[in-house]
């Protein structure tokens, strides 16, 4: 795959997190849209979608980062990966062994990562003598309907692999999350959200949060009462579970 170089690595984002971003562009494209994407060619750092789905892998990411670690007097508690592409990317396998060596890289320093993606989480996760238990990893689900995610991810992983993957970790102890967000409204596809959680109910924390990307939620002219409805069963579902939960 075609590689880039940087110059720095590790960031502290807008939203106070530590990051890294070993990638850029997203083979996963997700169209509610991708903010990212936006961002990127708002900045000029790419063309167009096309250009955006084909990954260019940052080839001196793991040098720069274990220099950067080594110079920091402060290090984080955390770092995030990733807030503008996704370290486990469906079907790239530099770039999922490169995400797993900066994992395992900043575990070395005693710093814990958070991890996010619409792929599926590699099994090599649960060896403890390489990852720190400390990690949270977390997927992105939305549904459970193959059709919806073809159309809004289309390069993503199939949302039951993606779920299997989260729940192997979790089966060896790790901290495992839902980030459930942009969720649809009933005008985008008509799903019930008690049965996405039926499938999700192992793990120890939900985020959940609206469509706010665009106006096709307001199209749906009760979308206030349905985000609230949604939260309703969230809020039960999570309480009876003893899970964490955030709106
Ligand atoms: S997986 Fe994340 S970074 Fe990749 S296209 Fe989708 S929203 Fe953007």
């Amino acid at each position: 795959m075609e590689t880039i170089y940087r110059k720095s690595l590790l960031y502290k984002s807008g939203l106070g997190l530590y990051c890294i971003n070993h990638v850029q562009g997203c083979s996963h494209g997700c169209r509610y849209p991708c903010y990212a994407y936006m961002m990127a060619k708002s900045y000029g750092k790419t063309i167009g979608y096309a250009d955006w789905c084909q990954p260019r892998l940052v080839a001196n990411a793991e040098a720069l980062l274990a220099k950067e670690l080594a110079h920091k007097k402060v290090k984080p508690s955390t770092i995030h990966l990733c807030l503008s592409t996704d370290p486990f990317m469906t079907g790239y396998d530099e770039i999922i062994d490169m995400s797993l060596r900066l994992i395992a890289l900043i575990n070395s320093f005693d710093i814990a990562c958070s991890v996010l993606t619409k792929g599926r989480f590699p099994s090599a996760l649960a060896d403890m003598s390489r990852f720190s238990t400390e990690n949270r990893y977390t997927i992105s689900l939305i549904s459970l309907d193959e059709d919806f995610r073809i159309k809004w991810e289309p390069g993503a992983t199939p949302y039951a692999e993606r779920i299997a993957a989260l729940k192997y970790l979790h089966e060896h102890g790790l901290k495992t999350q839902v980030h459930m967000e942009p969720y649809p409204t009933p005008n985008l596809i008509r799903q019930d959200l008690s049965l996405i959680l039926d499938e999700i109910g192992f793990v120890d924390h939900i985020f959940f949060g609206g469509w706010n990307y665009n106006n096709l939620v307001k199209e749906f002219g009760q979308y206030r009462s349905f985000y609230s409805e949604q939260q309703n069963k969230i809020r039960q579902f999570c309480e009876d579970r003893n899970i964490q939960y955030a709106f």
